[in-house]
C-alpha cells in the first residue's frame, strides 16, 4: 500500500465545516492517500484569548506536516485580533499565493467565456509588513518594503510555475512610472528573469492600465505576477469576472510549508443551512494534491468536478434558470462530484496533471553578493512637526542650523518641493521633509554629525519626529528626488 501523506486540516468557522466535510468526502472517495491532523483555529481560539487565532499546539503540527488545508474563519470585530491568515503566511514564510481564475462557460454564466489565467501574488512584503505610524497631529504612514529577495522568490516562482504548466506568457503589474525605486526594483528583477526565460513571453503594465485590461480581456493574460497589495485586489476580481468567487481556491507556497484554501471568507449569513459551495476549497484541495505528490487523484477530482458543472448540478451561489438543472446543497454536490469520479468533461477542457511532474525548486540563492557593494551616506532627511507659518519661514529658520559640512538642501510638504523657491498654491499639512546634504565631496557622513544637525534643530526649537539615510549604492542615489526638485 502506498504510503499517506501527513496534512494538517482546519474546518474554521462559518460555512467552512460544511465545505471542509464535502471536501474530504470527495477527496476519501477518490482514494486520496492523507494522514490527516486536525487543528483547532478561527473564532473560538480567538475568543479564548488567543490573539492570532490559532493555538499553540497548533503551529507543531504544521511544522510537522508542512501542508495545510484550511477552510475560511471568522476574523472577531474589534481591535485587538491579528489576522490569521497575514500571521500564517509570514511566520511560515507562504511567499507565493497562487490563484487560478478560470471560466466555465456556458455552464456558469460569465462576460468572460474564454478566460484561464493565473494571479501569482508576493504575499509577504509591500505595504503588508504592517509597519504604520501616525507621525504628526495630521500624518500617518505605512511602510512600503520591497526587496530584492522578496522580487526574485516571487519572479522565479511565476516563471517556473508557467513553464512546468505550459503557460505562454508572464505579465508584470507595477507602478513604477510613480514607486521608480520599491516597484522600480520588482520591474527590474522581472526584466532580470524573464531573460532567462526566452521561451516564455513577458510583458510589464502599469498596474493601472493593466487592471483595466484584464477586466476587459482576461483572455488576453496567462499567468501575471505582482506585488502584494495589487496581487491582492486583482485576484478577487479577477476570481469575481470567472462568473463567482465562490469557485476559486488558491496555494499558499512557502520553502518548507505549503496551505490550501478557498479564497472567499466564511460567509456566516449562510453557515449551517447547507447551502454553501465547496468548489473553492475542493479547488484548493486539489493544487494541494499536486503539491504533495499525488496528481493522479488531482486530476479524477478535478475532472469530476468539472463533469459535475457540466451537468448542471449547482449550487445556489452559480444556480441560474434555463443554465443548471439540479439545484443542489452542499452534501449534494459532494455527492455528485463523488458519483463522477473517473469521468471526464465533455465540452470544458479536461484538467491534466502530468504524473512524473518535476517541482518548483523553491531553494533561493542570492543573485547579488550585497556585501560587495559600495554605499555611502551623503545626507540626511530629517522630519518635523511644525505648524509655525509659511515654508520660508521654515526654511530660513533651518539655514541656521546649516554648519558642520552639512547643508539644507530643501524642504518638501507631502513629497512636494516648497522651500526654496515653493509655490504659494501647495497645500501643507504639519509634516515637513527637510533635506541635509554634506557638502564634503567623496566623504560618508559620521552618525555624530547627524546627531549634531538634531541637537541644533532641537535648538531651534523645531520638532524632528524621524530621519531617514540617503544614502548612495555603488554610486547611485538610493533615494528619490522632490516632486519639483
Ligand atoms: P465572504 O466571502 O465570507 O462572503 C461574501 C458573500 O459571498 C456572502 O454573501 C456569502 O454568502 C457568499 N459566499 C462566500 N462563499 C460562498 C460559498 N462557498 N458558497 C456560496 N456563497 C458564498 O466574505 P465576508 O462576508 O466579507 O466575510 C465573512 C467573514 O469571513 C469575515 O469574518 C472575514 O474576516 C472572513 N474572511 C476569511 C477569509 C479566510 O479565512 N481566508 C477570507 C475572507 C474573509
Amino acid at each position: 500500500m502506498e504510503q499517506k501523506t501527513p496534512v494538517t486540516v482546519a474546518a474554521g468557522d462559518g460555512i467552512g465545516p460544511e465545505i471542509m466535510d464535502a471536501t474530504l468526502r470527495i477527496l476519501d472517495a477518490a482514494g486520496a492517500r492523507l494522514d490527516i491532523e486536525k487543528i483547532d483555529i478561527g473564532e473560538r481560539v480567538y475568543l479564548s484569548g488567543n490573539t492570532a487565532g490559532i493555538a499553540p499546539e497548533a503551529w507543531d503540527s504544521l511544522r510537522r506536516t508542512k501542508v495545510f488545508l484550511k477552510a475560511p474563519i471568522t476574523t472577531p470585530q474589534g481591535g485587538g485580533f491579528k489576522s490569521l491568515n497575514v500571521t500564517v503566511r509570514k511566520t511560515l514564510g507562504l511567499f507565493a499565493n497562487v490563484r487560478p481564475c478560470v471560466s466555465y462557460h456556458p455552464f456558469v454564466e460569465t462576460k468572460h467565456p474564454v478566460m484561464d489565467l493565473v494571479i501569482v501574488r508576493e504575499n509577504e512584503e509591500d505595504l503588508y509588513a504592517g509597519i504604520e505610524h501616525r507621525q504628526t497631529r495630521e500624518v500617518y504612514q505605512c511602510l512600503k518594503l520591497i526587496t530584492r529577495p522578496g522580487c526574485e522568490k516571487i519572479v522565479r516562482y511565476a516563471f517556473e510555475y508557467a513553464r512546468l504548466n505550459n503557460r505562454k506568457k508572464v505579465t508584470c503589474f507595477t507602478k513604477d512610472n510613480i514607486m521608480k525605486m520599491t516597484d522600480g526594483l520588482f520591474h527590474k528583477v522581472f526584466d532580470e528573469i524573464a531573460a532567462e526565460y526566452p521561451q516564455i513571453k513577458n510583458e510589464h503594465w502599469i498596474v493601472d492600465i493593466g487592471a483595466a485590461k484584464l477586466a476587459d480581456t482576461p483572455e488576453k493574460f496567462d499567468v501575471v505576477v505582482m506585488p502584494n497589495l495589487y496581487g491582492d485586489i486583482l485576484s478577487d476580481v479577477a476570481a469575481q469576472i470567472t462568473g463567482s468567487v465562490g469557485l476559486a481556491g488558491s496555494a499558499n507556497i512557502g520553502e518548507h510549508v505549503a496551505m490550501f484554501e478557498a479564497i472567499h471568507g466564511s460567509a456566516p449569513d449562510i453557515a449551517g443551512h447547507n447551502i454553501a459551495n465547496p468548489s473553492g476549497l475542493l479547488h484548493g484541495a486539489v493544487m494541494m494534491l499536486v503539491h504533495i505528490g499525488q496528481p493522479d487523484i488531482a486530476q479524477i477530482v478535478h475532472n469530476a468536478w468539472l463533469r459535475t458543472i457540466e451537468d448542471g448540478v449547482h449550487t445556489a451561489d452559480i444556480f441560474k434558470e434555463g443554465l443548471s438543472r439540479e439545484l443542489a446543497g452542499t452534501d449534494a454536490f459532494g455527492d455528485a462530484v463523488i458519483e463522477r469520479l473517473g469521468q471526464r468533461p465533455e465540452t470544458l477542457n479536461t484538467a491534466e496533471y502530468p504524473h512524473e511532474g518535476e517541482k518548483i525548486s523553491l531553494a533561493y540563492a542570492r543573485s547579488v553578493d550585497s556585501s560587495q557593494i559600495r554605499k555611502a551616506t551623503v545626507g540626511v532627511d530629517v522630519f518635523l512637526e511644525w505648524t509655525g507659518g509659511s515654508p520660508d519661514a521654515l526654511g530660513k529658520r533651518l539655514e541656521s542650523a546649516n554648519g558642520g559640512g552639512v547643508k539644507l538642501q530643501m524642504i518638501t510638504n507631502r513629497g512636494v518641493k516648497v522651500y526654496p523657491g515653493g509655490m504659494p498654491e501647495t497645500f501643507c499639512t504639519d509634516h515637513w521633509r527637510c533635506r541635509f546634504m554634506t557638502d564634503r565631496e567623496g566623504a560618508s557622513m559620521e552618525t555624530a554629525e547627524i546627531v549634531g544637525l538634531l541637537e541644533r534643530i532641537d535648538g531651534l526649537g523645531l520638532e524632528s519626529i524621524k530621519t531617514e539615510n540617503l544614502c548612495t549604492f555603488d554610486g547611485e542615489p538610493g533615494y528619490s528626488l522632490g516632486q519639483g526638485q
